[in-house]
C-alpha cells in the first residue's frame, strides 16, 4: 500500500469532491482526494485561450442557486455580468428573423410559460424530487413529445424545441420533461428567471477560483494523475486502486465521478443493478460549448438557430483588443467538428451573415473519458427508476456528483449540494461502530 489509511478518499476534484473533502476535513477527518486530471474543477475549467481566461466547462451561477451562493459569500467571492445583448437573430418556421432581445424572449416566454406551468405542480419541494409520486405519471414522456403535443408545426414548436435542445445541450427525443420541470420548479416556475440562472452572472477570477478556495479551506492532500480503476469494499476498510496499479486504503470512499465515468471503476462487491444500470443508461447531454473569436467590435447578441443544427445558440461575452468573443452551444459534439474555425463560420453565418471567425477554443466533453458528457440532463424513465438508487451508499462506498443531487442537478450548485450530503453520509457511517454499513437497499 502506497499511502497510510485515511478515514476517507474523495475520488474526483471537482466541485463536489472538494466540497465533500472540506466538509470532512473541517470535522477533524483524515481525508485523501485522488483525481485522474492534473487540475482540480473537472468539468468547471477556467483555461487562457483566445488572448484570455475563458469557461471551458461550468460558468453561470445564480442567487437563487442556494448551494454556490453560500459558497461564494463565504469566500469574499463577487460575480461579473455577462453583457446585455442588444440585438437578437433567431430561426423559426423556415426563416432567419431578426429583432430586439425583448422580442425573442416574449416569442419564448409566450410559448414556454404554457410549456411548464405543471412545474410546480409536479414539483412543489424542487429539492426533494422525489417526495411525491405524482411526477411518474410523466417521467417516460420526452420533451418532444410533450412540446409537439402542445404546439402544432411552426414558428412556436420550433423555437421551443430550440430552446430546450440548448437547455438540454443534447437532442430531445430522450430528455425528461421531469428534468424541464425540475429546473423549472428551481425558480418557483418562472422560466425567465430560469433563463437568467443559466447564463448571466460569471464568477469574478472564475470558476477557478471558487474551486481553489473550497481546496484551500479543507487542507485534504491530493494525488494528480490517480485514475481509479478499482474500489473494493472488504467491509471493515476500502481499497481504491489506481490504472498504474497504486492503492490507498480507507475506512470509507466518497466517489464523485461523472455518470459516464462511473462503469469505468471495477467495485468489488459489483454495484446493485440498479446503479449500473443507471449509469449505464446515462445522461441525454453530448453537445459542445465552443469559444469563438469574432474579427471586429460587435454590440453583443443573442442568436437562436434550430434545434437540429450543430450549433443552435451564440451568445457576444468579452470585447477584445478590437475583436468580439462569443460563445456557442450545440446538441451533439459528434455533429461538428468545433475546433475548426470553418465549421464555426458556416453555423455562426446562417444567423448572423457578415461575422468572421478568427479563431475557435473548445473542449470536447463527450469524447473525454473522464466526463463523456456535458451538463447532466437526465433521460426519460431516469428519475423514477434511477436517481434514488445511484444515489444510495453502497456499503462503505458513497456516492456524489451534479449527476445525482437533488436540486439544481447539471449545475455547479448540484455538484455542492451533493458533495455536502455525501459528506454528511459519510461523517454518520464513520461514527458508527465498524461493520454497520450504510445499507443499500437497491
Ligand atoms: C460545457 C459545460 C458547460 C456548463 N455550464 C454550466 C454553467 O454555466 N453553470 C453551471 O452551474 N454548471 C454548468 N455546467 C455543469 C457543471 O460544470 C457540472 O455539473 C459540475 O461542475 C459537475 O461537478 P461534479 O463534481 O459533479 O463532477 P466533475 O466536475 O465532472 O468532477 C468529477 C471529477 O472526477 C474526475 N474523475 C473522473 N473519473 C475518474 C477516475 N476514474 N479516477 C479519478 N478521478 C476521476 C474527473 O476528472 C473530475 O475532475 C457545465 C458543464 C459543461 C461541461
Amino acid at each position: 500500500m502506497e499511502h497510510a489509511n485515511v478515514d476517507v478518499i474523495v475520488v474526483g476534484a471537482g466541485f463536489a469532491g472538494l466540497t465533500a473533502a472540506r466538509e470532512l476535513t473541517r470535522q477533524g477527518f483524515a481525508v485523501q482526494i485522488v483525481e485522474a486530471r492534473d487540475r482540480i474543477g473537472g468539468r468547471t475549467w477556467l483555461d487562457s485561450r483566445l488572448g484570455r481566461d475563458l469557461e471551458i466547462g461550468g460558468t453561470w451561477v445564480h442567487w437563487t442557486q442556494p448551494y454556490v451562493w453560500a459558497e461564494l459569500k463565504r469566500y469574499g467571492l463577487g460575480t461579473v455580468p455577462s453583457p446585455e445583448p442588444q440585438r437578437a437573430y433567431w430561426w423559426a418556421d423556415g426563416g432567419r428573423h431578426e429583432g430586439s432581445p425583448a422580442t425573442l424572449l416574449e416569442l419564448i416566454g409566450h410559448h414556454n410559460s404554457h410549456f411548464v406551468k405543471e412545474a410546480r405542480t409536479y414539483f412543489p419541494q424542487p429539492f426533494q424530487p422525489l417526495a411525491q409520486d405524482s411526477f411518474k405519471e410523466i417521467d417516460d414522456v420526452s420533451v418532444r413529445d410533450r412540446i409537439r403535443e402542445q404546439f402544432p408545426p411552426g414558428s412556436a414548436r420550433d423555437i421551443l424545441e430550440s430552446f430546450w435542445t440548448l437547455n438540454f445541450n443534447g437532442p430531445l427525443d430522450d430528455a425528461a420533461l421531469t428534468q424541464a420541470l425540475r429546473w423549472v420548479a428551481l425558480t418557483n416556475g418562472d422560466w425567465a428567471v430560469n433563463f437568467e440562472a443559466c447564463a448571466t452572472y460569471k464568477i469574478d477570477g472564475g470558476t477557478a477560483a471558487l474551486a481553489e478556495a473550497i481546496l484551500r479551506d479543507s487542507g485534504a492532500p491530493i494525488h494528480y494523475g490517480f485514475q481509479v480503476a478499482g474500489i473494493t469494499d472488504g467491509g471493515g476498510s476500502v481499497t481504491v486502486r489506481s490504472a498504474d496499479g497504486r492503492t490507498i486504503g480507507a475506512k470509507a470512499a466518497v466517489v464523485t465521478v461523472p455518470l459516464h465515468a462511473i462503469p469505468a471503476v471495477a467495485f468489488e462487491p459489483p454495484l446493485p443493478s440498479a446503479k449500473a444500470d443507471g449509469a449505464a443508461r446515462g445522461q441525454v447531454s453530448k453537445g459542445v460549448k465552443v469559444w469563438i473569436r469574432l474579427r471586429g467590435e460587435h454590440a453583443p447578441f443573442v442568436a437562436l438557430g434550430n434545434a437540429d443544427w450543430p450549433l443552435n445558440f451564440f451568445q457576444v461575452e468579452y470585447a477584445l483588443d478590437g475583436d468580439t468573443i462569443a460563445v456557442g452551444f450545440g446538441p451533439d459534439a459528434a455533429r461538428i467538428d468545433a475546433g475548426h474555425p470553418a465549421s464555426v463560420q458556416a453555423q455562426l453565418e446562417r444567423l448572423c451573415p457578415g461575422l468572421e471567425v478568427v479563431d475557435v477554443a473548445t473542449h470536447d466533453w463527450v469524447a473525454d473519458p473522464l466526463a463523456g458528457e456535458t451538463w447532466p440532463m437526465h433521460r426519460t424513465g431516469f428519475l423514477a427508476t434511477s436517481l434514488a438508487a445511484l444515489q444510495a451508499p453502497h456499503g462503505n462506498v458513497l456516492f456524489a456528483g451534479s449527476d445525482i443531487a437533488n436540486g439544481w442537478g447539471g449545475f455547479i450548485d448540484g455538484a455542492i449540494e451533493s458533495g455536502m450530503e455525501a459528506a454528511l453520509q459519510a461523517a454518520s457511517l464513520l461514527a458508527a461502530p465498524r461493520g454497520a454499513a450504510l445499507t443499500d437497499n437497491n
